[in-house]
């Protein structure tokens, strides 16, 4: 599926903010360095203290990425939500400076209306404001200059799967009250269970990261939750139930 035109937002349309993809010599190094060292492990990627980071749409396919991707930084840099963030040597050697999205970066100001009032939630997300989300807008994935990022199509691929974690969702506790979640996905993938505690169904998600943007559990809770909130997207290494 290709990203709908975003009306209120051209800058966001591949069309005008496409750039010549030329590569830099250093990159080419770097790239070139990246697949030398994962033919040499015979493809391991979860090496050197890292796990699988949660790559931007398109790059799920983890060996084949690692392997193609050159460090450029484009993907970073032109993605309208900055939801993409360079690997730093907390996610393994190999994967230092390839991108990872974090969506605990801004937030989304604006747009629980308009996610569902759009015609399709892909509109919705584009129409809406804010950062710290992946809108597939197909921006990082039109301008990688090596394919390591490749077509991703919303509707049947997936970023990663949203887990609720009981211990830091504020619904879990003895006065609850909060459904946040549930009311910013647009797609449907969260309900509330009878006790009103959110139940993600994973056939329904994929990955957008809106709920764990949204989530205000590490606003009420110690710094220790800080890294993770009441709900989290993440790297399903057994794929997506269907
Ligand atoms: S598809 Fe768009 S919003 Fe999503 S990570 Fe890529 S550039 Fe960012
Ligand atoms: S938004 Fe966060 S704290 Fe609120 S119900 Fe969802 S997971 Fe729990
Ligand atoms: S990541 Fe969260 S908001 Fe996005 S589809 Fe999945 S459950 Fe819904």
């Amino acid at each position: 599926m290709n990203a709908p035109m975003n009306e209120a937002h051209p800058e966001r349309n591949s069309e005008s903010t496409a750039k010549d993809k030329g590569i830099s010599r250093r990159n080419l190094i770097t790239g070139a360095a990246g697949a030398a060292v994962v033919l040499g492990m015979g493809g391991a990627v979860r090496v050197v203290g890292g796990t699988v980071p949660l790559r931007p749409p398109g790059g799920q396919d983890e060996s084949r990425f690692i392997g193609t991707c050159i460090r450029c930084d484009r993907c970073r840099s032109i993605c309208p939500r900055h939801a993409i963030k360079g690997c730093g040597i907390e996610d393994g050697i190999i994967n230092m400076r390839t991108p990872k999205l974090n969506y605990r970066i801004g937030r989304i100001t604006s747009g629980y209306t308009r996610l569902h009032e759009a015609a399709t939630p892909y509109e919705g997300l584009l129409d809406a404001e804010g950062n710290g989300y992946c809108d597939f807008c197909n921006l990082c994935i039109e301008n990688c200059p090596t394919g390591a990022l490749s077509d991703f199509d919303p509707e049947s691929a997936w970023i990663g799967v949203a887990a609720v974690v009981p211990n830091l969702c504020i619904a879990f506790d003895k006065l609850g009250g909060c459904r946040k979640c549930v009311d910013y996905c647009a797609f449907d993938a969260i309900t509330l269970d009878e006790a009103k505690r959110p139940v993600v169904h994973p056939e329904k998600c994929n990955g957008c990261g809106v709920c764990e943007n949204i989530c205000p559990s590490s606003s009420y809770r110690t710094f220790t939750s800080r890294s993770r909130r009441g709900i989290n997207v993440n790297v399903d290494e057994q794929g997506r139930p269907q």
